[in-house]
């Protein structure tokens, strides 16, 4: 993702109306900003949004939260929500970083969790930073109600092999692994691809998909 600054994303972002800023947030109080009990399903490092906004669309009885790091990113896909035909009421984003995630969500008040194409941070000290790391799991383990999942999809062989036993070593149980999730038909079933799964898999990358629960 080009992480170049541009000019007035953070006046753009402060100022439109999908965007639900993480000093106003309250743990406990989704259902609330959402206006139904609808379950609530989060991506976190969304980039430019477009699997959230496909979802959406085709699922209007769930809320989905988007959350991402950086402003310059974020803009894109609210440039992309002004586009849409119907607004989507039931997505929001956030700008933040998802190692805060405890501070945003009340025990048990998440459904699932959508990690997509994941940053690799390759270096083994940098290994806490990946969003599959234990201490990650552990923060969205808090935030999960029971019966809730984490599903995790990336083309990157290291990152996934490092997720399948990071899910083990927190003791959590896989639902399902493939190396190969596009020459799966049951598991493509409702598949929506993401920006980066588009790309690589476009360029003949396996893409990999893990699904874990507590
Ligand atoms: N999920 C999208 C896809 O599959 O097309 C984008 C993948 S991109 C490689 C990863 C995104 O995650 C980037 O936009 C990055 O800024 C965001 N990100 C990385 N670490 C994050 C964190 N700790 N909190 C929130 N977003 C994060």
């Amino acid at each position: 993702m080009r992480l170049r600054n541009i000019r007035g994303s953070r006046e753009a972002i402060a100022a439109s109306g999908h965007v639900i800023h993480e000093e106003e947030t309250r743990a406990g109080s989704w259902h609330e900003i959402f206006g139904n009990g609808h379950p609530i399903h989060v991506e976190i490092g969304m980039g430019k949004g477009k699997f959230l906004m496909e979802l959406a669309e085709k699922n209007p009885q769930i809320n989905f939260v988007g959350i991402e790091k950086y402003s310059s990113v974020l803009i894109r896909a609210l440039e992309k929500m002004e586009q849409e035909e119907k607004p989507l009421s039931n997505l929001v984003f956030i700008r933040m970083d998802a190692e805060n995630i405890g501070k945003v969500f009340a025990e048990g008040e998440v459904d699932r969790i959508y990690l997509n194409f994941s940053d690799p941070w390759p270096k083994d000290r940098h290994a806490k930073r990946r969003l599959t790391s234990r201490e990650f799991l552990a923060r969205y383990g808090q935030i999960l109600a029971p019966g809730g999942r984490v599903e995790f999809k990336t083309d990157n062989r290291a990152l996934f092999d490092f997720s399948v036993e990071s899910v083990k070593e927190a003791g959590w149980k896989l639902q399902t692994v493939t190396y190969d999730l596009h020459g799966d038909r049951e598991l493509m079933k409702g598949n929506v691809m993401t920006e980066y799964e588009e790309r690589f898999s476009a360029m003949g990358n396996p893409i990999h998909k893990l699904v874990a629960c507590r």
